[in-house]
């Protein structure tokens, strides 16, 4: 499961494996999933290395 955000809806949704549509390769570490949420609107959500780097925490 992965969560989108949902632009439309202005909410973050859970989203199965098996509804993403399309997975790019945006750039090194960059990655964008595409899909719908459960009212069918178009929901993106980018993910990959280079924002887990941004996000941990520094120990
Ligand atoms: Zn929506």
């Amino acid at each position: 499961m992965v969560v989108v955000y949902c632009p439309t809806c202005d909410r973050r949704t859970l989203m199965g494996l098996d509804e993403v549509e399309w997975v790019h390769n945006l750039a090194p570490g960059v990655i964008s999933v595409s899909g719908h949420c459960p009212q069918g609107h178009p929901a993106v959500l980018l993910t990959g290395a280079a924002f887990y780097r941004v996000c941990r925490p520094i120990p």
